[in-house]
């Protein structure tokens, strides 16, 4: 079995080929990186100024003529977009946002359904996917991939406009630990309060969509959650988070998840390994003196 994986952002692609690996050979297309080839692929292949035009008529070719028995798509902006396209080019039924793929005979997969309440295990005749970021941590292996450079045809597509938004230190998915927070912490000023337990723990600051979104206390790419960031940490510790669905779809990759509510009946209580009950103004204080 062969599958081609696609994505536009490296860290991906990186994780898409761990996870497949051992269960097939794969080929990669993505753009520059000098770690890629170090993932497990057989080819690597590198494109520069790739748009939904020029890359799905590369892909749709590509695919075709190496015959390969899956696709899997990086559920990016640009790869869900190439996905639907390449769908309906080469009549491959797509399945979305899958973040587990079994083939023996079958192919089982699962997703989230419901934000995220639910996971579905499914089997199909599938063989296009796009696949949530985060499947798994990537790691290296010793094989080293063959490389090679792709020359796509010239897009049609102009970018007229780049606004950046307002993003601020690092990225919360590479996190080993995250005090993250919710609107139980009342104002932005309130964020001094909980900063020695976050320089105590060495952690990332991150919050819940209310927080990042609607009030901006933190900025938007510290947004946990199904519309925000896939995080992973060692340890999450959620200050004054109900724990929505729609949060717990980001933070079910977490090793250990601790919780500090007042309300005893957070629905955060469900989902944690340690929970607190009580006011994060009090507790935060006292933890911080017990890692001291
Ligand atoms: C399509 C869609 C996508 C969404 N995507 C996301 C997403 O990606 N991420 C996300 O987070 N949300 C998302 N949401 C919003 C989500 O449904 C919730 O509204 C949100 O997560 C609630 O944020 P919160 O827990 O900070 O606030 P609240 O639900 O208001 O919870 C605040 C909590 O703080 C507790 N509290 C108050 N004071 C204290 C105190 N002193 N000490 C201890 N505890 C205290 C309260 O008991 C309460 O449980 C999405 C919603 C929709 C519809």
């Amino acid at each position: 079995m062969k599958a081609l994986i696609f994505s536009d952002e490296p860290k991906n692609a990186r994780e898409i080929l761990t996870y497949l690996r051992g269960k097939m050979e794969m080929d990669v297309i993505s753009t520059e990186d000098k770690e890629l080839p170090e993932y497990g692929a057989q080819k690597v292949y590198f494109y520069k100024d790739g748009f939904v035009d020029n890359l799905s008529k590369f892909l749709a070719d590509h695919i075709s003529k190496n015959k390969y028995d899956f696709v899997f798509i990086s559920s990016t902006n640009i790869g869900r977009e190439l996905a639907g396209i390449l769908s309906y080019k080469l009549k491959m039924k797509c399945m979305p946002e899958i973040f587990s793929f079994e083939h023996g005979g079958k192919t089982i997969t699962k997703r989230f359904f419901h934000g995220g309440k639910t996971v579905v295990e499914e089997e199909s005749d599938f063989h296009m996917f796009t696949v949530s970021a985060g499947i798994c941590e990537a790691e290296k292996t010793d094989k080293k991939s063959d490389v090679s450079n792709i020359n796509l045809d010239k897009s049609n597509y102009k970018i007229i406009n780049v606004k950046s938004k307002n993003t601020a230190g690092t990225d919360i998915r590479n996190a080993k630990v995250i005090v993250s927070i919710g609107r139980g912490l009342g104002s932005e000023e309130n964020i001094k309060k909980i900063q020695p337990l976050v320089d105590e723990l060495h952690a990332e600051v991150a919050g819940s969509r209310p927080v990042c979104l609607d009030y901006k206390w933190l900025s938007e790419d510290k947004q946990v959650g199904l519309s925000g960031k896939k995080v992973r940490p060692d340890f999450y510790i959620a200050l004054g988070i109900s724990g929505q669905i729609q949060h717990i779809a980001g933070i079910r990759g977490s090793k250990t998840i601790i919780a500090i509510n007042k309300d005893k009946s957070a629905p955060i209580f469900e989902e944690c390994d340690y929970g607190i009950v009580g006011d994060l103004f009090t507790i935060v204080p006292e933890l911080v003196e017990k890692l001291k």
